[in-house]
């Protein structure tokens, strides 16, 4: 079997350790609500509003109550919410590429597509199919089949320990006594999932996903951000192979002289054209900041069809 090319197992180990360290944060009480106390567990403390506190301490004086709620309420999600723009600015999309646990399953669900079918998507061909793709399929409808069954219900139950303390969950799990909470969240979980895995994929991260949306709109305006630069000097050496169009899972097309904004920086069309025409002579790189190659490059025949 072929050793995966360098970016590709680093991206595998960076999406595995995240999706490790994403479900380990309810039971380390990194974050996680508890719907029954109604208290936010925030890096090992409680953090709660404390509205009546406020109002008691200060003898209901308006002023500080407002900071109160802006310290205490307002504050803490706008340094959230700044966490995907911030990436975008400097990473691009990097995090969606490298780190999403929802974009490693899309992509786990795109293998067992290809695997199974030879295609990527379950009820349609496309032209950026990679070629005989189709390897015992049998063999991988067994393993998919297990996947489908275990992962789901898996993850459901780390999700809802984003909202019901673990501690509870496992004593649910143990006793085989599951509450409505763990119910609704398996159930829902397992829907959603399916749904997404199998009939949207990447066309969610291209145009639903707020977390990746922002990501793509800081990182696009960014003059420093991470992008895909091709070797627009050194473009006569394309053989017009069409790999690095193949690999991509985003169905972008890397040679095409605009940048493409849902390019999610993972690298699999660099490790491509490596391979096509040897290591360290691609003609994709990842790099920081704006393309100054500045030379137009004439299309290749493929991309003019
Ligand atoms: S264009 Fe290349 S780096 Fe961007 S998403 Fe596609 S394969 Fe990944
Ligand atoms: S992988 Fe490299 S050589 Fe092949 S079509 Fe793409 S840019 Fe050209």
């Amino acid at each position: 079997m072929r050793k995966p090319a360098t970016l590709k197992r680093l991206r595998r180990l960076s999406q595995l350790l995240f999706t490790l360290f994403f479900f380990s944060m309810p039971i380390f009480d990194i974050l996680r609500y508890d719907v029954n106390t109604r208290d936010l567990y925030l890096f090992g403390n409680v953090w709660t509003l404390d509205i009546d506190g406020a109002i008691g301490m200060e003898h209901g004086m308006a002023g500080h109550v407002a900071w109160h709620i802006l310290l205490k309420a307002l504050l803490p999600w706008v340094l959230v919410l700044s966490i995907f723009p911030l990436m975008g600015l400097f990473t691009g999309r990097l995090f969606c590429g490298w780190l999403c646990p929802e974009g490693a399953l899309f992509e786990l669900a795109e293998f067992f597509s290809l695997k199974i079918f030879g295609r990527r998507h379950f009820f349609k061909s496309s032209a950026n199919d990679p070629v005989n793709a189709k390897d015992m399929p049998f063999l991988y409808a067994v393993i998919a089949l297990v996947c489908i069954v275990t992962i789901p219900v898996l993850t459901a139950v780390m999700l809802t320990g984003f909202f019901i303390a673990p501690a509870d969950i496992w004593q649910q799990l143990r006793t085989f006594n599951i509450g409505f909470g763990l119910k609704a969240g398996i159930i829902g979980v397992c829907i959603y999932m399916f749904i997404t895995s199998v009939l949207v994929r990447h066309v969610f991260c291209r145009y639903v996903c707020a977390a990746g949306l922002m990501q793509m709109l800081f990182g696009w305006f960014s003059p420093f951000s991470l992008k895909l630069k091709y070797d627009r000097v050194n473009s006569s050496k394309c053989t017009d192979c069409r790999q690095c169009e193949k690999v991509c899972f985003m169905d972008i097309k890397p040679r095409l002289p605009r940048y493409d904004i849902s390019c999610v920086n993972c690298g699999e069309c660099v490790d491509a054209c490596n391979k096509e025409l040897g290591s360290g002579h691609g003609l994709f790189s990842l790099k920081f900041g704006v393309d100054k190659s500045g030379t137009r490059r004439t299309s290749p025949p493929s991309l003019n069809n």
